[in-house]
């Protein structure tokens, strides 16, 4: 990695738009074009000071993480019919497939959509369709991940597993869990994990960011997760930094989220940089990049100005968000190839700078 200051290119804006891309850990609801999301408000009715886009970048603005809840919150309200998930799938995965991202899975809470009397089954089913859309206008492809919220508890994520079954196979890929880390601990999801590996879900969980790394651990041996959503605080215990390299688990990290919601106290002070050099199979994301006014493509940005990535270090980022992804043996080689491709062109460019 360079000296921050040393790597900034005039180009370099570009170039991270053209990064060849796969995201693991983004939230259908947090990704939600403002547009998009205002258009929606027009068509419920009308908001007290919402009166245009501009308006809505400033409400969804909060001063601190249970702000940041509330705001949440707030903007779902707006999802009155379950086909408005149809149009917020493609408008979302549009916007990816503008930044050259070739995959993505995608978290879902259809849980938090009760109070409007929207089913399960009814988002799942509209979003797989705007999925497909999605698919055969860009090419874009997408598997879903249902979010089993911590704070609904495990009998609701145990029905969750059954509502959302008959769509295993057909778009949706896994199960993840979200919700108040440091406050409902993941034991008590254990036998749903289990029932869901032995169904065929592939199993991820958030981890590690509002809480330590004993809660990382638990996801690992409780749940026997693939991947741990977010990860930032395994520094904690240099024994877990050391067993996450030597297993390879992947980790969802989204910086520009643990420095907006405080779960890290700045930039600088993020431990992803270490983890790229202790060997850690590290990924790069934009968890709710709306919510956080940011982007993919502004994570690979913030990287390489503020944390003095290079362009080889972007890349080794890129393809593990391949190697990491729960697509097939042949679907990853075949992703690869095409990365490896995209990135020949993008390192062949003489003010590429890749020491
Ligand atoms: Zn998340």
């Amino acid at each position: 990695m360079n000296d921050p200051s040393a790597s900034l290119s005039p180009a370099l804006e570009r170039l991270a738009f053209e990064i060849p891309k796969v995201e693991l850990h983004l939230h259908l609801e947090g990704a939600i074009p403002l547009e998009t999301l205002f258009s929606l408000i027009q068509r419920a009715g009308t908001e007290p000071g919402i009166n245009s886009v501009g308006d809505l970048r400033k409400g969804l603005a909060y001063t601190d993480f249970g702000h940041f809840i509330e705001v949440w919150t707030w903007k779902n309200t707006f999802i009155r019919k379950e086909e408005d998930f149809d149009e917020i799938a493609y408008k979302v995965l549009l916007d990816l497939a503008k930044q050259n991202v070739k995959y993505v899975e995608m978290f879902y809470s259809p849980g938090d959509f009760w109070r409007q009397g929207l089913s399960v089954s009814g988002i799942t089913e509209s979003i797989l369709r705007g999925r497909e859309r999605a698919n055969r206008d860009t090419g874009i492809l997408s598997g879903l991940i249902v979010d089993l919220i911590r704070d609904h508890g495990p009998e609701i994520g145990a029905r969750r597993l059954d509502e959302v079954e008959p769509y295993l196979g057909k778009g949706l890929i896994g199960i993840g869990l979200g919700g108040s880390e440091q406050t409902f601990p993941a034991d008590p999801y254990a036998p749903i994990y289990r029932e869901a590996r032995k169904r065929g879900f592939r199993l991820t969980a958030h981890a590690g960011e509002a809480a330590g790394a004993e809660s990382i651990w638990t996801v690992i041996k409780k749940l026997g997760v693939e991947r741990i959503g977010h990860g930032l605080r395994a520094f904690e215990d240099p024994g877990l930094v050391f067993y996450l390299a030597e297993k390879q688990i992947p980790l969802e990290m989204c910086v520009t989220s643990n420095v907006k919601t405080g779960a890290c106290p700045k930039a600088a002070a993020h431990p992803i940089g270490d983890y790229v050099q202790r060997g850690l199979s590290v990924t790069v994301n934009s968890d709710d990049p709306v919510m956080f006014g940011s982007s993919i493509t502004e994570e690979y940005l913030f990287l390489a100005q503020q944390l003095g990535f290079t362009m080889e270090d972007l890349k080794r980022l890129s393809l593990n968000g391949i190697s990491a992804s729960f697509l097939t043996k042949a679907e990853k080689e075949e992703m690869r190839s095409l990365f490896e491709a995209e990135w020949q062109e993008i390192l062949a460019r003489p003010f590429v700078s890749t020491h």
